[in-house]
């Protein structure tokens, strides 16, 4: 019997620790098992990850008590953790939490109950074999509902009393469950977003952001989260006792907020019923298919797809490991392909796990997963409430379901024999986790949890991302293609317009051109529907020529440089390049120096203006707060009660109306122009996005217009040529210059402190603990970053390019940041300063 177990621990240490196995817990402890341990005052829940028969660590404390009779991570899944671990240097106990559903700590508000059992008859001989276990079992019997743990505690003793719990659940005489909320009855609570008016003023925003962070750094807390939500939920509105929780503050902030104009208040109903169903944004009714349209489901699949389906399952069958790029054109038939190769994975006893950038937009597909899978699907994703997540998670530990579909986190499902891996729309950046530890890329990841597997990945879509084209290029991955269209629709025409040619001609009316205006017409005067589309701007302003629209660019790095208003700075937050901002156009000579970017509410007057008796309805964040609003607005637009939907991203993704004949980008410039080496790659994606959801409708020429300054820059170029190849070639040739990735691992490195000289400082004593850029990576910075304080914290960042050719595993890096990270915790240890590491950082 081992006399020491190396654990994991939930805390930001690189390191395992050891702990004593007392003899009581004879034959229990093992690789997988969950343990509490002492350490320092407190008692936490860790993972046993290896075994030892000694130690040379001094004064080893003991285990306290077991939590599971068997192990809660498979093999295969502690073998994954153990990657994940180590690729994207997080430590193994918080890698291993973020795999685990809340419910499984001991924290939890679990409930055990004593199953369907005949007491009288088991607790006489487990009183003689194990009289523990027998008073625990009687402590239950007065409790048919169920009873929480600390209560148990209170009744029998705390000893052991977890390994007691697992013993007797692995005997099937107990049950556990968690709290939840009543199922049906929906629950009417607070709701906080960030106050409309704002969302639309920049400027505005900014402000209030610098003065609650001078001011009332609580504030500023509760306002930067929901800032957040409101970028990943537009409008939605969201609980306050949530965001009161996360912020560890009280509700005189919320009111403070309420007072400044900063938030909005509403009633908002939390029924796990909702969650359940999916959508944040209104989707979740149950006719929501039906205004999108009718869905042709009993069809033979074409060749393209059959040559797809057939290859893929091959592969399944054969039990070895291989990925596979299927690139199809929007409306090609992907989801078919998806899933017939599930269906015939299952037919050979393999499990498949599906994933999907956003539940919320991608209900359609759920629905029809449904349809094929019936009840052998569970559904996750990040908004289930807690107590559905532990349901479902542990039914498909149980081995009750042979397809999970969610969003990233479903790729840490704990399903057995899996067989096939999909990542639909790969190119997705919502599959980066980048806000907390471990910060990992679920396709990238997705790919070695099937390597693990034995299975097959699936990554599919329209406009693949460069890295995983590039994978395929050089015969990693194996190319399918779905060339065309299922339902034979005609492609949109597109057309350019070059708004400052247009503009010199006196062809604008404020951010439309005469072009646009009259091709909206035209197709009002028929009846048909338009989609026009502009992007908010993010944090990010550059500066423009108003007259060349010129914007200045970073001499190293491709990016645009971002404009500080405050110090009339412009500058680069990748190499930390800066320069005073010119007050004269540096191509041109133009004084006339701006900040662009107009918002969608702007759009929308102009129109109204130029286009009297037109019927328009916006879609952004603001206009879909209420439950519905979003359902409705599609509704009323498939039916022909509005002309015009204009709407940011909310209308770029996967909407299917055939009445729609002419999509309208109003500006591609803020996409392109953003400071993100992606950015080129990005716009290429969002315009043929956009491009798709015109003319679906074999009769009716559809058309894309597409405004942009730049009529000559490759991403728009390759989007009006319809050639994905195109975009690709130019690209990869800028990046193999840059050594941006695929060539090289982006790493971001970033220093956080409530003190600006303390973070700015670590950085560069970080910078120093690290060796020069050499053949092995490059190392630039370090620099602001481009948010470069963020609820409070000033933040400061080293980027690395970790060179593939070069270090092709990432060792050489790993080895020099860890020798630096433990040289800077020696020396500086004491700095109240936060290291964070992003290894394939996606935006900054
Ligand atoms: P993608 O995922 O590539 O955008 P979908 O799988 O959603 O494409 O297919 C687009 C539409 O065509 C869907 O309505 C789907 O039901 C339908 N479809 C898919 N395959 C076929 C087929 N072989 N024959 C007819 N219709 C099909
Ligand atoms: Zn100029
Ligand atoms: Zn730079």
């Amino acid at each position: 019997m081992p006399t020491y177990a190396l654990i994991a621990l939930p805390i930001p240490v690189f390191t395992l620790f050891t702990y004593a196995v007392p003899t009581r817990f004879g034959g229990m402890v093992h690789r997988g098992i969950r343990v509490t341990v002492p350490f320092g005052k407190r008692t936490l829940t860790g993972v046993v990850v290896d075994e030892a028969d000694h130690t040379d660590v001094a004064e080893v404390r003991e285990l306290i008590d077991v939590l599971d009779a068997q192990p809660l991570f498979s093999e295969e899944i502690l073998r994954f953790a153990e990657w994940m671990s180590e690729y994207y240097v997080s430590p193994m106990g918080e890698t291993l939490r973020t795999m685990l559903p809340y419910g499984t700590t001991p924290e939890s508000t679990q409930r055990i109950s004593i199953a369907a059992i005949d007491v009288d008859a088991i607790v006489p001989e487990l009183r003689r074999t194990a009289p523990r276990q027998a008073a625990v079992l009687l402590a239950l019997s007065d409790h048919p509902n169920g009873v929480t743990i600390p209560f148990l505690q209170r009744k029998v003793g705390a000893d052991n009393l977890h390994s007691q719990l697992a013993a007797l659940e692995s005997k099937g005489y107990i049950e556990r469950t968690i709290e939840m909320e009543k199922a049906s009855r929906p629950k009417r609570v607070r709701g906080a977003r960030v106050a409309s008016a704002l969302l639309g003023d920049e400027p505005a925003l900014h402000r209030l952001f610098d003065e609650l962070d001078r001011a009332a750094p609580k504030q500023a807390l509760v306002m930067s989260q929901l800032f957040a939500e409101s970028e990943r939920s537009p409008g939605v509105f969201h609980p306050v006792a949530e965001i009161l929780e996360r912020a560890k503050t009280s509700d005189s902030v919320i009111k403070a907020l309420l007072d400044r104009g900063a938030i909005e208040l509403e009633m908002i109903d939390v029924s796990r019923e909702e969650v359940l169903s999916g959508g944040d944004e209104g989707l979740e009714d149950d006719n929501y298919e039906s205004t999108l349209g009718d869905q042709v489901r009993d069809f033979v699949l074409n060749d393209d797809q059959r040559r797809a389906v057939e290859t893929i399952s091959a592969q399944v069958a054969s039990r070895e490991f291989k990925t596979f790029l299927l690139h199809g054109v929007t409306g090609s038939g992907k989801t078919q392909v998806y899933i017939e190769s599930i269906r015939a994975a299952i037919a050979g006893g393999r499990t498949a796990i599906m994933l999907v950038p956003e539940i919320g937009l991608t209900l359609q597909l759920v629905e029809r997963f449904r349809e094929a899978f019936g009840d052998r699907i569970a559904v996750l994703h990040s908004r289930l409430s807690d107590g559905e997540r532990f349901d479902a998670w542990r039914r498909v530990a149980a081995g009750g379901c042979d397809v999970v579909i969610g969003a990233r986190s479903a790729l840490f499902a704990p399903l057995r024999n899996v067989g096939i891996i999909v990542i639909d729309e790969e190119h997705e950046a919502s599959y980066k986790q980048y806000d907390q530890q471990p910060r990992y890329h679920a396709r990238d990841a997705a790919v070695v949890r099937a390597q693990i597997e034995g299975a097959v990945a699936v990554l599919g879509s329209a406009t693949p991302s460069i890295e995983s084209y590039h994978n395929a290029e050089r015969g990693k991955y194996q190319l399918l293609e779905l060339p065309v269209r299922v339902d034979n629709a005609r492609e949109p025409v597109i057309v350019i317009v070059d708004t400052l040619t247009a503009r010199r001609q006196r062809l604008m009316r404020g951010s439309l051109s005469v072009r646009m205006l009259n091709d909206v017409r035209a197709r009002l005067d028929k009846g048909e529907g338009v989609i026009l589309f502009q992007n908010r701007r993010g944090f990010a302003t550059r500066l423009e020529c108003g007259t060349c629209s010129h914007s200045p660019m970073c001499p190293s790095c491709a990016v645009t440089l971002t404009f500080h208003k405050h110090r009339h700075e412009l500058r680069c937050h990748y190499c930390g390049y800066c320069r005073k901002a010119e007050t004269q156009c540096v191509v041109c000579g133009s004084l006339d120096l701006r900040q662009p970017g107009v918002g969608t509410q702007r759009v929308e007057e102009e129109l109204a203006e130029h286009l009297p008796g037109a019927r328009i309805v916006r879609m952004d964040q603001d206009t879909t707060s209420r439950k519905g609003a979003h359902r409705k607005i599609l509704s009323r637009f498939a039916n022909g009660e509005v002309d015009i939907l204009l709407g940011t991203q909310m209308v770029a993704k996967g909407l299917d109306f055939s009445r729609v004949s002419l999509v309208g980008v109003v500006s591609a410039d803020t996409q392109l122009l953003l400071p993100d080496f992606r950015a080129s790659e990005r716009t290429f994606q969002l315009l043929t996005q956009v491009a798709g959801r015109a003319g679906r409708r074999s009769e009716v020429q559809g058309e894309v217009v597409i405004q942009t300054a730049h009529p000559e820059h490759p991403a728009v170029m390759a989007a009006f040529a319809k050639n994905y190849r195109q975009m690709y070639d130019d690209e990869v040739r800028t990046r193999r210059q840059l050594n941006y990735p695929p060539f090289s691992r982006f790493i971001v490195i970033e220093f956080r402190s409530a003190d600006q000289k303390d973070a700015e400082q670590a950085a560069r004593q970080f910078r120093a603990l690290m060796p020069a850029s050499g053949p092995a990576f490059e190392i630039l910075g370090p620099s602001a970053a481009l948010i470069w304080k963020l609820r409070n914290l000033y933040r400061y960042q080293i980027v690395v390019k970790n060179h593939k050719a070069q270090d092709p595993g990432g060792k050489i890096f790993a080895r020099s940041f860890a020798n630096a990270y433990e040289a800077y915790r020696q020396k500086h240890g004491k700095t109240t300063v936060q290291v964070i590491v992003d290894v394939d950082a996606m935006g900054m």
